[in-house]
């Protein structure tokens, strides 16, 4: 179906069709009440009536908290749903009406410099953004606005710029290089290899290379990738060719979780290199969609022409965004999460979460029938195919038939040049408890004999790739 476009019936107006119940004290009015669904109604329609219209609808919706599929928080604490409804009528973009509001967004930019290691948190600019998308929008804009004042000279006329990545990066990076004319430079994958490594990504970079995207950690099988490696070989190239490549860190996942659990990798600031790191604050942020965040090493990272001004408490308060309305809530919601958990708190939050990960992992490569691909002690996420030799049903089979019992687990193809290989992953979050992931292995037993007993994979794999992998 195209985008936007209804299905309306012959009369060009499909209608809603109201329980009489659902009128206020007449039943009849109730029964009388048609809203068209594609065109906007002639009159009102009574709050209780609309409500469990849209509300019906809605039951059809998959349960957020049996989707193994989204890394998107779809849990908070009772408190944070108040604070939530508090602050959902303040503009973010209003920092002289909201100071209060904006200023727990610079002290969340300052936390997530330290907690990063920039050299100087006071130095570190950075800005919430609605998500990662958002954020890494902003991040390659600075990259190529860096790049294309130090090409001057050549650049538009004659000098393309590019960016390096994995062809497993998020489809984010896809979309920065087509809307900002950027060429995707994509490292395919190899064997088992399948995300970026050093010398993959330093053999692609030339002089109009604006800069590297490292992904913390990748969506396609939840490992991280190498980004002191990445950062050693750019090192190695500059030495030989005098090419001085910035990289960017896509820690949409990993950048809430390799902090606490992983203190020892260094991926971050710590890598002088590292211009530029972003963050989902929805997704291991733990907090409801949509915030995300995005940070510079220094001023020097983000050229001051990007940068716009806002009034604020009678000063000026710079801003960086592709949006300007944006609810306040996510940034409130943050700041109470970091707030309420402080690092102990995110550690043992995601630890459990690593924990239900890792043995969920075990149980269901003891199962026999699948080969994990990842093991979960990365990003708490990992992705697993059939055993060789398992010839009667696919991961797709999997997927379709673990949906009848509520859970949502996507099915998809790597990507180049490993689209043979089509796996399902699982992304663990906070919510999905030991409790819960007994109850999905145990759904999972259940169907297997079923699977085992089937004469095949049901359909081609073309075209069922489940959409929601990202
Ligand atoms: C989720 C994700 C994104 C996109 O983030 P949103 O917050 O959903 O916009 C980008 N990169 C990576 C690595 C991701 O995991």
């Amino acid at each position: 179906m195209p985008l936007h476009e209804g299905s309306d019936a012959k009369d060009g107006r499909q209608h809603l069709s109201v329980n009489p119940f659902y009128g206020e004290a007449d039943p009849v009015a109730g029964m009388a009440t048609a809203p068209p669904r594609h065109t906007l109604p002639d009159g009102p329609t009574a709050p209780r009536a609309a409500y469990q219209l849209v509300h019906d609808e809605l039951m059809l919706d998959g349960n957020s908290r049996l989707n193994l599929a989204t890394f998107v928080t779809t849990w908070m604490e009772p408190h944070a749903d108040v604070l939530m409804a508090e602050c959902r009528d303040k503009n973010m973009i209003d920092k002289d009406e909201y100071p209060r509001t904006a200023d727990l967004e610079q002290r969340c930019v300052a936390m997530l410099a330290d907690l990063w290691h920039a050299p100087d948190p006071t130095a570190a600019v950075g800005c919430s953004t609605t998500g990662s998308s958002e954020a890494c929008m902003l991040a390659g804009m600075a990259l190529k606005r860096r790049w294309s004042r130090a090409n001057a000279d050549r650049y538009p006329a004659s000098a393309r710029p590019n960016l390096v990545m994995g062809a497993n990066v998020q489809v984010c990076w896809e979309k920065f290089c087509t809307f900002w004319e950027v060429e995707a430079r994509q490292v395919p994958m190899r064997g088992d290899r399948f995300h970026l490594d050093g010398e993959s990504a330093a053999a692609l970079c030339d002089e109009n290379t604006i800069g590297v995207v490292a992904v913390l950690g990748s969506t396609f099988d939840g490992s991280y990738e190498p980004v002191a490696e990445i950062c050693a070989a750019l090192d190695d190239l500059q030495e030989r060719t005098g090419l001085d490549i910035p990289v960017h860190v896509d820690a949409a996942s990993g950048g809430m979780i390799a902090p606490f659990l992983d203190p020892g990798l260094v991926w971050d600031f710590r890598l002088p290199r590292v211009a530029s790191v972003n963050t989902s604050g929805h997704k291991y942020g733990l907090v409801y969609p949509g915030v995300g965040w995005a940070l510079w090493r220094d001023r020097q990272a983000l050229p001051e022409e990007l940068v716009f001004h806002v009034d604020y408490l009678g000063g000026d308060m710079p801003t960086f965004a592709l949006n300007f309305s944006r609810p306040g809530a996510q940034v409130v919601a943050q700041y109470y999460t970091f707030l309420r958990l402080g690092r102990e708190g995110y550690r043992a939050v995601q630890q459990t979460t690593r924990d239900v990960a890792r043995s969920l992992a075990d149980r269901i490569g003891a199962l026999g029938d699948f080969r994990l691909l990842t093991r979960g002690d990365e990003l708490p996420v990992f992705a697993f195919t059939t055993a060789d030799g398992v010839r009667n049903f696919d991961v797709f089979d999997v997927s379709r038939r673990m949906r009848e019992r509520g859970w949502l687990i996507p099915a998809y193809t790597f990507p180049p040049d490993r689209d043979d290989l089509s796996v399902l992953r699982i992304v663990c979050r906070n919510g999905f408890s030991h409790d819960l992931s007994d109850l999905f292995v145990a759904d999972l037993e259940r169907l297997l004999p079923e699977l085992r007993a089937q004469g095949g994979p049901l359909g081609g794999r073309a075209g069922r790739d489940t959409a929601f992998h990202h």
